[in-house]
């Protein structure tokens, strides 16, 4: 790469944020970290200010503690300017001095900045899939206006996105397979998953990931989600998506053409690549994570979706067909749903139930402006709450 682009990593220090910085700085020249942020957690991001040297580094939280972070005096690291809020993000994600922007904040808090990014031109590589899922329709027609380029993230999309990479002729494509692991409850009885405790749902079997998306893959509302996430991205109709479960999380995700033929995208299951792909693409570099071993049995297995065990994903395929306003409403009842959950206030059943009675409560807009998706958001958590006072 002849010139260096500047990268901001909106939530540096969740999961994602941490891999993209650990890819960063093994990029080495060609990358530079210019920004980072987080929302509360101070001590990593001084940890991370002090490693990267940004020129920016961002809290959005509003507390005594973030007012006092700002003050700090570090002689560390005197060349980072220390900003407060998301107003803040929003401006650094469509600032000049930034290239590309990693979108690695948790949940529909990420969205504005997301659609800063692609309002302004950039290269947007994109692990908040909820920004799609709520405001699919906005984000893909910012991105196409502005000339910004929208690189998935998201193991599974960058797979299908690389397996793209094949065919040039998209009428040629028949359906996409979307691989999911089924989480670490995959192997449970069924009449036994109401009972499931914070500690059981986080004890993923093949990913190291933060909690909300832990908890998702549990209960496949990260499929759900990534249905949503794929219908935009690629730009297909609910039915060219297809998912399957394949423990091992080697095979990331396929497409197969009308001949047949299936490509499939395969690698350790390690966030750092599919990362480092939408920073480098078009072109590859050294990965850092172990390759497969090809000297080494290996068995690789797929079996379809037992739809008992995982309702959610229905809930998936039934919005990514109504679009409108049900992407936000799902969203938001399982964001508010997950919380619960992960204080020990509902069973993880509960919370399919939830966002399907959530879902066909709220009044359908067919295209909503961004306020209105905001708002029905916010609907949708207070209705969670209502839910579990009456319950
Ligand atoms: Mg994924």
């Amino acid at each position: 790469m002849s010139q260096i682009r500047n990268v901001a990593v909106l939530g540096s220090t969740g999961s994602i944020g941490r891999a993209a910085l650990d890819v960063l700085q093994k990029l080495g020249n060609s990358h530079r970290v210019a920004a980072i942020s987080c929302h509360s957690q101070f001590q990593l991001l001084e940890d991370q200010i002090a490693s990267a040297a940004p020129r920016y580094a961002i809290v959005t939280e509003g507390s005594s503690g973030a007012l006092g972070w700002q003050s700090l005096v570090n002689g560390r690291s005197p060349e980072t300017k220390r900003l407060l809020g998301t107003d803040a993000i929003n401006r650094i994600a469509a600032s000049p001095e930034i290239d590309t922007v990693v979108g690695a904040i948790v949940g529909v808090a990420g969205l504005e900045s997301s659609l800063e990014a692609a309002r302004a031109g950039k290269r947007l590589a994109l692990a908040n899939k909820e920004s799609l899922v709520v405001a699919g329709a906005i984000l893909i027609e910012a991105a196409r206006q502005s000339g910004a380029e929208l690189l998935p993230v998201d193991s599974e999309h960058s797979a299908i996105f690389q397996c793209l990479q094949s065919h040039s002729e998209r009428g040629d494509l028949k359906r996409i397979v979307l691989t999911a692991s089924g989480g670490p409850l995959r192997d449970w009885p069924i009449e036994r998953l109401s009972q499931a405790t914070v500690a059981d749902a986080l004890a993923h079997p093949t990913w190291n990931m933060g909690r909300k998306i832990t908890v998702d893959s549990a209960t496949m509302m990260n499929k759900a989600l990534e249905v949503i996430e794929a219908k935009w991205l690629f730009g297909l109709e609910p039915e060219q998506i297809h998912v399957v479960v394949h423990s091992q999380s080697i095979i990331h995700s396929m497409v197969e053409y009308c001949d047949a033929s299936v490509i499939a995208q395969m690698s350790p299951p390690d966030m750092r690549l599919p990362i480092q792909y939408a920073l480098t693409y078009p072109q590859r570099a050294q990965a850092s994570s172990t390759p497969i071993d090809w000297t080494q049995s290996m068995q690789l297995d797929w079996k379809p979706v037992d739809p008992e065990r995982y309702p959610c994903l229905q809930l998936g395929f039934e919005v990514a067909k109504k679009g409108g306003s049900c992407g936000a409403v799902l969203n938001a009842a399982n964001e508010a749903s997950v919380e619960l959950f992960l204080q020990g206030k509902i069973r993880l059943t509960d919370i399919a139930t939830i966002c399907r009675t959530v879902l066909d409560q709220h009044h359908y807009s067919p295209s909503p402006s961004l306020a209105e998706l905001l708002q029905l958001d916010r609907w949708a958590r207070s209705e969670v709450l209502r839910w579990i006072n009456h319950s």
